[in-house]
């Protein structure tokens, strides 16, 4: 087989065809999977989907005030666990690696913290560990990768993930007839070309489980979305957090409180697309309840700070004073860039609202920094 006949596209589409064919319907979970982490034609498997000239372009990617930020914040919750002399510092999704690359940098400033300090990176594709590999090669400190969360180093921790969340596999439910029905992908019956979405099995009552409890008597049409990645990821936080004392950050786009409806969405080159054309070659993702991850969070024995909106949280750390300094040593273009970057940051037009944040962390420590506790 030559380079040439390695269509990605084709292959998901394929596989995904054959699946149907023998399945009947999949979940909108499963077919997430497929389209994103299939191993060698997954949208995540073979490119390096970020940045301006990709698929989209994330916080990190927009300015080194993002990863700097965030990188004085590890700093302080470390000194908060009592500065110990060696602690791990794991991110989930790490995209380019811009975000930690930055993160160092500003750990500079805390006397103490490189030293102590060990990074892993979780990643599940491949063609971003390398590129991972490459913007982290001249890093202050060794960088190692794990391929799951469970698989870090123990110890004490603080654990970041920044747009992590919003790729975690989702399904979907609609109400019918007073009951829930899962949300499925299915071939087109007249054209087997395409995909349409249907209706699939009633949800077993487990599964209504995974359903926001202040969603779960919707009317009849209502669409909800069922997150079992945050409440898998919230577990397993907590049972690291009983061990040993951590702290941990996520960053993304979703509601402050539970809503009906479809949030799943399809990009690729910066445009809405739809999720069910040529998959694989879009990033699907979906918003982040974060009334429900905190909820879920206190659940599973953490505490629970936020919810707060990346604008109120990055000039809480003091991106203006941040923008300020560095606006000393660059030319009027630069200062201009730096002003703009800021604003898409923080302005509630831009990214500033509808990105949030929520932290968490092992019971017993001071409370996070710069984010009020979650209140039910
Ligand atoms: N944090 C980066 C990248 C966000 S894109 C940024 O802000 O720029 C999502 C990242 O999560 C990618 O690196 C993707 O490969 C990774 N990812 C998604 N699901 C994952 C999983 N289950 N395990 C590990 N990494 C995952």
């Amino acid at each position: 087989m030559s380079d040439d006949d390695f269509r990605p596209a084709q292959m998901i589409k394929e596989r995904l065809q054959d699946r149907l064919r023998s399945e009947g319907a999949l979940s909108v979970a499963a077919y997430m999977a497929e389209a994103l982490f299939h191993p060698m034609a997954g949208f995540y498997a073979t490119k390096d989907p970020l940045g301006a000239a990709n698929d989209f372009i994330t916080a990190p990617e927009i300015s080194q005030m993002f990863g700097e930020l965030l990188g004085l914040w590890a700093a302080e919750c470390w000194m908060q666990m009592g500065a110990p002399s060696r602690f791990e510092l794991i991110e989930l999704g790490p995209g380019t690696g811009r975000m930690m690359s930055d993160m160092l940098r500003a750990g500079r400033a805390a006397p103490g913290f490189l030293d102590a300090v060990h990074v892993t990176l979780v990643e599940a594709s491949p063609a971003l560990k390398m590129v991972q590999g490459q913007t982290l090669a001249n890093a202050p400190v060794p960088v190692h990768w794990a391929k799951d969360f469970e698989k870090t180093p123990s110890g004490p921790a603080v654990v970041i993930g920044n747009e992590f969340l919003d790729c975690l596999p989702i399904r979907q439910a609609v109400r019918h007839q007073g009951q829930w029905r899962e949300r499925v992908v299915t071939l087109h019956p007249e054209d087997q070309d395409r995909f349409v979405f249907g209706l699939g099995p009633m949800l077993s009552d487990s599964d209504i489980g995974y359903i926001a409890p202040a969603l779960r008597k919707s009317e009849d049409g209502a669409l909800v979305e069922l997150r079992p990645g945050d409440q898998q990821q919230m577990e397993q936080l907590a049972n690291r957090f009983k061990r040993d004392p951590g702290y941990a950050l996520f960053v993304d786009y979703g509601s402050a409180k539970p809503e009906t409806g479809d949030t799943l969405q399809a990009i690729r080159a910066h445009q809405k697309v739809d999720p069910l054309d040529a998959p694989g070659t879009a990033d699907l993702t979906a918003w982040v309840d974060f009334d429900r991850l905190l909820r879920l969070g206190l659940d599973a024995g953490l505490a629970a700070f936020g919810p707060m909106t990346q604008g109120e949280f990055l000039t809480e750390l003091g991106i203006e004073q941040r923008a300020a300094v560095l606006s000393k040593s660059v030319d009027e273009a630069g200062q201009a860039r730096l002003k703009r970057q800021m604003h898409r940051l923080v302005s509630p037009e831009d990214m500033g609202e509808l990105f949030k944040l929520a932290a968490f962390s092992s019971d017993g420590l001071p409370p996070a920094p710069g984010i009020a506790p979650f209140s039910r």
